[in-house]
């Protein structure tokens, strides 16, 4: 009997050229995760499906994360067979990736993004990723920069869209801008983030809709931003 490969190509339709196009995966009996950051950034043992979330229509350049890819509207459809095809060269995105070539197909998504002008939120979810993948490759300077973008986007997702359907609710919403304010230094916005999912907590109708392990790593990171705070203070 043949072993299965821990990565497969499946084939999809292109929503933009409506051409048969395949994508690559990863078999989820081979994804082990072994920790996850506060930001919610995976690591896994062997190979990491996040690499595999850009997926790009070889044929016309329409690129998207995994999980909106078949949804693309007729705005969509006309910017990329207007802005981008004409200027695609086509080329291969199945098989196995690595950190670079998973950052090629993540910048080709964001380029998509600002071509279609896309929602904040999209833009958030691509930017985080791209973060991620610099810190797997520990380029921390490349990560802040997209780290920044996410959390701009998100901050711009909360005041401006409404939540729901694909996107994170809104006290994840609120963790997580939280969550890279303190990575980027913020501190005071950090602790204002995450003191508004506290508040909202003691209001019993409220805190039927926080996640009880969000509440409990809320709580955790009040008091680390706090405790990093008083070092910076103390000059040590
Ligand atoms: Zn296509």
């Amino acid at each position: 009997m043949t072993e299965l490969r821990p990565i497969y190509t499946t084939k999809i339709i292109c929503p933009i050229c409506d051409k048969q196009i395949e994508v690559t995966k990863v078999r989820s009996k081979y994804v082990k995760l072994i920790s996850q950051d506060e930001d919610f950034c995976p690591h896994y043992e062997g190979l990491n499906p996040i690499f595999y979330e850009a997926w790009i229509c070889n044929f016309c350049g329409y690129a998207a994360h995994s999980t909106v890819f078949s949804e693309a509207t007729y705005h969509d459809s006309k910017c990329v067979k207007e802005k981008i095809t004409p200027r695609w060269t086509s080329r291969s995105f199945t098989g196995e990736r690595d950190i670079q070539q998973a950052l090629d197909a993540f910048k080709i998504v964001l380029y998509n993004l600002q071509v279609r002008g896309a929602s904040s939120t999209e833009f958030a979810k691509v930017c985080l990723r791209i973060a991620w993948l610099y810190r797997y490759n520990g380029e921390w300077v490349d990560e802040c920069r997209f780290l920044q973008f996410a959390y701009d986007y998100y901050q711009q997702a909360y005041t401006g869209e409404h939540l729901g359907g694909n996107k994170p609710d809104e006290y994840t919403l609120m963790f997580i801008i939280g969550e890279l304010a303190r990575r980027l230094g913020f501190m005071e916005d950090a602790v204002s983030w995450f003191g508004r999912i506290i508040s909202a907590s003691a209001r019993p109708d409220e805190r039927k809709k926080i996640q009880p392990r969000l509440l409990e790593q809320t709580r955790d990171l009040i008091a680390l931003t706090r405790q990093d705070m008083k070092t910076k203070e103390a000059g040590l």
